[in-house]
């Protein structure tokens, strides 16, 4: 199996062998197809799985060609800490880099009107943290009105880390009907509160 023989745009595949990555993992050959349908996705997977392409191409691939308004990003990925935004915001800049899609980055403990000012600018794609990206709402430096697909990355420890109110509370300006993708290394009862709240019908993968 290589990336090649799943519907993914041209740029994407040539900045695949860019990088060297020619095999999919196993959560990548069974997420993509789905995932690229438009499909809800509920991944089980640790870190290491390939999870971060798994969902990151799929929404890139989704989001190519539209432009975003200044502070209404089209696609969001939520995780639990700044160390993962910032892992998840390296791996996909290559590939959103090749798409002209921009992404932004929100996180706590860093100035928030540089952040602010991303949005303002213009991303299509925003990767944040709960608490920091709930600040910006407040403030009014981002809506959530336009995110067409969500991924909620290591759900498990948002709601160890107590974020489950603030996820909730976000994944609800999202609008309905858009596409939305789960992972997390567990299903325990918080976890099965949000895939049943917020994913419809959804395609299971585990690795
Ligand atoms: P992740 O589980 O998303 O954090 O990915 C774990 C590591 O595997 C990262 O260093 C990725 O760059 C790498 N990786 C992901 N998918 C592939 C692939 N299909 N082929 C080779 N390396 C990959």
């Amino acid at each position: 199996v290589t990336f090649a023989g799943f519907d993914l745009p041209a740029e994407l595949l040539a900045e695949l062998t860019r990088q060297g990555v020619e095999t999919p993992f196993p959560i990548q050959a069974a997420t993509l197809p789905d995932a690229l349908a438009g499909r809800d996705v509920l991944g089980r997977g640790q870190t290491g799985s390939g999870k971060t392409l798994a969902f990151g191409l799929p929404l890139l691939a989704r989001t190519a060609g539209r432009r975003a308004e200044a502070r209404r990003p089209l696609a969001l990925v939520l995780v639990p800490t700044r160390e993962l935004a910032q892992q998840v915001t390296d791996a996909l800049a290559p590939y959103a880099g090749a798409l002209r899609l921009r992404l932004a980055t929100v996180v706590g403990g860093m100035s928030i009107g540089r952040q602010a000012t991303a949005l303002r600018d213009g991303a299509e794609v925003l990767i944040a943290t709960p608490g920091r990206l709930m600040d910006l709402v407040e403030r009014k430096d981002c809506r959530l009105d336009r995110v067409a697909v969500t991924v909620l990355d290591e759900a498990d420890r948002m709601a160890d880390m107590g974020f489950l109110p603030q996820v909730t509370e976000l994944l609800d300006l999202v609008p309905q009907g858009g596409q939305r993708m789960l992972f997390s290394a567990t299903l325990d009862r918080d976890v099965d509160a949000l895939v049943e709240r917020y994913l419809q019908d959804p395609a299971e993968h585990s690795v």
